[in-house]
């Protein structure tokens, strides 16, 4: 049974879940069809009632839907009721927003009359990862519903309580069964369903394995994807930097959801003059963080997603060290139970180690010590993913320069990368393509029709 609920505070399973039968899939489908065929021409302002009623529960009910979170997937407490704010905030940006985001453009043709109604396509299937189980469901889901669309999801199979939760939210708040359908199926059968004439459009936020597979069937089936897929987020620290604040926004930056975060800062490049420091005072951040349940308050380390995801990354961490890395901090798996391991920094990482090239996905930084900004630059750039990155120095002109020239998606300067409704989100190279968030996350999935009139003139 692979649907299921384990504690990975101490690896037992709680929970399990049928998967669902390929008949219920096709019943799913035909629902969602029904629901988009009845409901699209629907006004927005119904729509944005119901997004917003459906934020509104998500707030009153955090405390529960948090404790979830932490149960499913080992997130801090703290940071689970962070996740439910800003799930509802991004739901309520979309309601507020989703009008005006959506409205007729005018076009100025040559001569005649024309402009572009943006009009939904119809079923979409998103398939999101446990990492954030509500904010990245709000990301694909609430611009999509405000558009008109309807979305069958495909939740990660160790948050099938945080999936479940998400439909029973939606059906209360008063969606029509079908706008909002959970899904139960597992990874390797997902691509199947792809091909089927009535889904119109996938999205997956996930690992590049995952994103290349169903990309792969959505090409295959002339279908539109949008791909949010894993990320190396440099963090570079230039000599004119404030080293204090850089060092509270690294450790910030990489131990968020204990490290599980797509653009959690994982290659610290840090120039020379300055290199020491930083380290140092890095070190002693992440030195003697108190392990422990993610439901107490004052755990400052929890456990990873699952024991799975300990595995490897401890596996990581030991091919780049047998291949010559070093480890200044940490290095090993907690001996305790559940899925924990420490508090990790690596240094002299060269090509063709694990932790050079691979996303590290949990609590391990690798630092690199560079000569200047010109290698800080080069070093940053070599990597497949393109996902997010953030420069720290005194001179914002400068950051910006240096923003400029690192090829990802998004690059924050004095901060390591981060998420809010009304920014866009998204990445180049192998961290996939597409947008979501800001006015850009309504247009993935619209049908962007030009509606043209011309004088009536004799063809002849
Ligand atoms: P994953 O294994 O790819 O799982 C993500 C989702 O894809 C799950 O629902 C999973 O289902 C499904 N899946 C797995 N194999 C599949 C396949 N062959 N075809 C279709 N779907 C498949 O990723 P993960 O390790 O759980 O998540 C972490 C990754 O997500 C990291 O790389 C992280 O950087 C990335 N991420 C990216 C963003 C972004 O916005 N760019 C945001 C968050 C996370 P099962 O659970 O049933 O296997």
């Amino acid at each position: 049974m692979s649907i299921q609920t384990i504690n990975p505070f101490n690896n037992k399973v709680v929970k399990s879940f049928e998967e669902m039968t390929p008949a219920a899939v096709n019943a799913a489908i035909a629902q969602a069809e029904n629901t988009f065929e009845t409901c699209w021409t629907r006004p927005y302002s119904r729509k944005a009632e119901l997004l917003h009623r459906v934020a509104q529960i998500m707030r009153e009910r955090s405390a529960q839907l948090s404790a979830l979170i932490t149960l499913e997937m080992g997130k801090l407490y703290a940071q689970s009721q962070g996740e439910i704010a800003l799930s509802a905030d991004i739901i309520d940006y979309y309601a507020t927003n989703g009008e005006r985001f959506l409205a007729d453009e005018k076009l100025n043709p040559e001569f005649g009359e024309a402009y572009i109604k943006k009009s939904p396509i119809g079923v979409l299937l998103g398939v999101e990862p446990w990492n954030f189980p509500f904010y990245q469901v709000a990301r694909f889901a609430a611009p999509n519903i405000m558009i008109g669309n309807v979305v069958l999801v495909k939740h990660a199979s160790n948050v099938p309580q945080c999936a479940q939760a998400i439909e029973d939210i939606f059906l209360e708040a008063g969606a029509p069964k079908g706008l909002y359908t959970n899904l139960f199926i597992s990874g390797g059968n997902v691509a199947a369903y792809v091909a089927d004439e009535r889904i119109k459009g996938v999205s997956l936020t996930g690992s590049e394995l995952a994103g290349a597979s169903l990309a792969a069937a959505a090409g295959k089936a002339l279908k539109k994807s949008v791909l949010e897929l894993g990320g190396s987020d440099a963090f570079i620290v230039l000599e004119d930097a404030d080293i204090d604040q850089a060092v509270a926004w690294a450790v910030i930056g990489r131990m968020n959801n204990t490290g599980q975060c797509c653009v959690a800062a994982k290659r610290f490049i840090v120039v020379e003059k300055v290199a020491d420091e930083f380290l140092t005072k890095f070190t002693a951040k992440l030195t003697g963080l108190k392990v422990g349940d993610p439901m107490d308050a004052d755990t400052q380390l929890g456990p990873l997603s699952s024991e799975g995801a300990a595995v490897q990354l401890a596996d990581q961490v030991q091919r780049s060290v047998d291949a010559g890395a070093r480890v200044i901090l940490g290095g090993k798996r907690i001996d305790r139970p559940g899925a924990f391991i420490e508090a990790t920094i690596l240094t002299d990482i060269e090509p063709g180690m694990a932790a050079y090239h691979e996303e590290l996905f949990g609590p391990v930084a690798s630092f690199y010590r560079v000569k200047g900004e010109a290698e800080a630059i080069k070093l940053a750039n070599d990597s497949p993913f393109g996902l997010g990155g953030s420069v720290f120095t005194s001179d914002k002109k400068r950051g910006e320069n240096v923003a400029v020239l690192i090829n990802t998606g998004m690059v924050f300067i004095n901060h390591p990368t981060w998420t809010q409704p009304d920014l866009p989100f998204g990445g180049t190279k192998r961290s996939g393509y597409g947008r979501e968030l800001s006015a850009l996350g309504v247009e993935e999935f619209v049908n962007k029709k030009l509606i043209r009139f011309s004088e009536y003139a004799d063809p002849f």
